[in-house]
């Protein structure tokens, strides 16, 4: 889509921020119409913040979904807080996002009282709004309405009331061109997409401690005139992590790559064919010079 260059065209980033399994990226997918950001049922499979633009005729949002908000255990955590914080304090505005069914835990009071120092336009989309609430719609909206500016509940999965969010968010945009080429779905690095798409083979293949182990490492990305070829690496903890992750004679490092091959070639619209090794990264969750390898520095 090509935007007109216009006198009064808003430009603007837009912070999700909430806990764990909310629907922040299922929110995030539903308002770009495009699928950039990794949904799962597992908490925590966004370890960073990935945009998404919203482009119309007025008006380009940039949303960043970011991981959830926890207490710095590792220090993977303790570097993804720095960058919440230092991302909320760029955006100009933030939707604290939370969900009718566990509304208020003690983690939404905790998020609630950390967004009172930021200095930004505030909103709070309830979703899942589908499910019922412990408390009231309205006990819901009288817990809110001192902290944040708008109050809307939303259905991502459904799509209710979903329409709201944008018109309420433009008002806060400050007018100016557009950041990012309209003509391109989004400025996210086609690495990171793949890196991301591979790890959400690992979490839809395996339970609990392995993909929390696991980290992916794009090291060849190349477009061919036919085909897309990713060259990848997954980092594991530990040598007895190693067979599960490979399977019984690859099998399960095949299926890894058959899933991001398929999500990827149908994003990209372009044959992609994936090559995947498996390394064993002692305590890399713990090595800062293993987390800037994978970018997550701060
Ligand atoms: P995130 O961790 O906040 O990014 O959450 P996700 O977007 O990955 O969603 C977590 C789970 O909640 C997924 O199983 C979604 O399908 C589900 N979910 C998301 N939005 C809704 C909704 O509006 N209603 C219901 N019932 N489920 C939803
Ligand atoms: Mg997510």
């Amino acid at each position: 889509m090509k935007i007109m260059k216009k006198a009064d065209f808003r430009s603007g980033y837009v912070v999700i921020v909430g806990k764990p399994n909310v629907g922040k990226s299922t929110l995030m997918n539903r308002l770009v119409g495009e699928k950039l950001s990794i949904t799962s049922d597992k908490p925590q499979t966004t370890r960073l913040s990935i945009k998404g633009i919203f482009n119309d005729p007025d008006c380009q949002i940039i949303f960043l979904d970011t991981p959830g908000f926890l207490k710095p255990r590792y220090e993977m955590q303790h570097r993804m807080l720095k960058q919440l914080t230092d991302t909320l304090n760029d955006a100009d505005a933030v939707i604290f996002l939370t969900d009718k069914p566990s509304f208020p835990t003690d983690y939404d009071n905790e998020l609630i009282t950390m967004l009172k120092s930021v200095k930004r336009p505030r909103l709070a989309i309830i979703n899942k709004s589908d499910l019922q609430g412990k408390i009231t719609d309205l006990e819901i909206r009288e817990r809110l309405t001192q902290e944040f500016e708008e109050i809307l509940f939303v259905s991502a999965k459904n799509g209710d009331n979903v329409d709201k969010i944008i018109p309420a968010i433009t008002k806060f945009i400050p007018f100016g061109p557009p950041f990012y080429d309209t003509d391109q779905l989004s400025d996210l690095p086609m690495r990171f997409f793949a890196q991301e798409v591979i790890r959400e083979g690992v979490f839809r293949q395996f339970s609990q401690e392995v993909p929390y182990a696991t980290a992916v490492l794009i090291d060849r990305y190349t477009e061919q005139s036919d085909k897309i070829v990713i060259e990848a690496t997954i980092w594991i903890e530990r040598d007895s992590q190693k067979p599960i992750i490979i399977g019984k004679n690859g099998t399960g490092l095949k299926k890894i790559r058959e899933y991001a091959e398929k999500q990827l070639t149908d994003f990209n619209q372009a044959p992609t064919e994936i090559h995947l090794w498996v390394k064993v990264k002692k305590n890399w969750r713990k090595s800062p010079s293993a987390l800037k390898e994978i970018g997550l520095t701060d």
